[in-house]
């Protein structure tokens, strides 16, 4: 076996026998320093990091004013992830029991960290967040993230990521499964917790990337050891549909880039002709049409198909709750689109369409607060 599939958990030999000389948990930190992964000590058998020292635990103390870091300790967790050779062979050698925590973030990781824990189901609303489950639609047998995520990955005619055998892929000891991926530009992408109230991707898959940090596999908890699925033994880059679901669930901080451009006058004079709750209908509309006029400021990965989507969806159940017409609303629709992706009129009619016709059976009154 490849001394790398030894050092990720693959190996049945006992931790602390990659090397006579050398314990797994410092070959582990190692061999994630050199796939470019700043990493940290996490407590001994635990999956959180190590404590902070005594100065570091004092109320009002926070790390932006902490010198600890800078010094080399290890206090704030991830915050004090290094790929430091020097800082690593002091840490996991003379504390051969922490486990190894990668930083996601600095380490240009999106890792997708699927639950299967006993939980009972949220409701609908919470198990894909942004996407609609009707009532008719039988739950019975979905009960983790992997199921979760697979109906999201068939929702968009995707292959299931727990499936991916293009990259590295981890069990968990729980018998849950982290898929890394690297991010696929460099801007922020954001963690979350899928079974939180926050943005999430699905219910039980959270995402581990800026402000978080992942196992590294061939880490031993007391619950086991974190093991790499051979034989793939680094990350892919994160799939473009992943990736506009996760911009699409609010996983990229909000951009301002260009201000977006104000819907047409033409546009703007249809709504004012369409009468009685016309300031609602359109301060409705015009916010979900700033996402898709925002979106001209990028050429691709806006998730443009997807906000055009929620803009006619929106405008379909406002044609049929009378607030305007058909023609108007097609209108103004087509105008943002044009502007947003010039050249692309017969695409963005097709989507323009259906999404209407799934608005206009949610009927969008906005009497009380239009
Ligand atoms: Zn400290
Ligand atoms: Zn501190």
């Amino acid at each position: 076996m490849a001394p790398e599939l030894r050092l990720l958990g693959l190996s049945s030999a006992r931790p602390g026998r990659v090397c006579r000389a050398v314990p797994q948990s410092l070959a582990t930190a190692r061999w994630s320093a050199q796939q470019g992964w700043p990493v940290h000590p996490l407590a001994v058998g635990r999956k959180t990091p190590v404590g902070n020292c005594d100065a570091c635990r004092r109320p009002g103390h926070t790390h932006s004013d902490c010198r600890c870091i800078t010094e080399g300790r290890w206090c704030h967790g991830f915050r004090a992830a290094t790929r430091d050779a020097e800082r690593i062979g002091r840490w996991w050698g003379s504390n051969p029991g922490f486990g190894v925590g990668v930083s996601c973030g600095p380490a240009g990781l999106v890792v997708i960290d699927i639950d299967a824990h006993q939980q009972s189901l949220p409701g609908r609303s919470r198990l894909l967040p942004g996407i609609p489950i009707p009532e008719q639609v039988d739950l019975t047998g979905l009960t983790n993230g992997f199921h979760t995520l697979a109906v999201l990955a068939a929702l968009r005619n995707a292959p299931d990521p727990a499936t991916d055998g293009s990259t590295l892929r981890v069990r968990t000891p729980s018998g849950g499964l982290h898929v890394w991926y690297r991010a696929p530009d460099a801007r922020p992408w954001q963690s979350s917790a899928g079974s939180g109230s926050g943005r999430a991707l699905a219910w039980q898959v959270d995402v581990r990337a800026h402000g978080g940090y992942i196992i590294a596999p061939g880490t031993t908890t007391r619950a086991g050891t974190y093991t790499a699925l051979s034989p793939v033994t680094s990350p892919a880059v994160l799939p473009t549909w992943l990736a506009e679901e996760l911009e699409r669930t609010g996983h990229l901080p909000q951009e301002r880039p260009a201000r977006p451009k104000p819907v047409p006058p033409r546009a703007l004079q249809a709504v004012a002709a369409a009468g009685g709750g016309r300031q609602g209908a359109f301060g409705v509309l015009s916010s979900v049409l700033a996402e898709v006029t925002a979106c001209a400021a990028h050429t691709e990965g806006a998730g443009f198909s997807e906000k055009l989507n929620r803009a006619s969806y929106t405008a379909g159940g406002l044609v049929t709750a009378g607030h305007l017409t058909q023609e108007q609303a097609e209108q103004i629709l087509q105008d943002a689109a044009a502007g947003a992706r010039p050249g692309q009129d017969r695409r963005a009619a097709q989507i323009i369409r259906s999404g209407m016709t799934a608005g206009s059976r949610r009927p969008l009154y906005l009497g009380r607060y239009g």
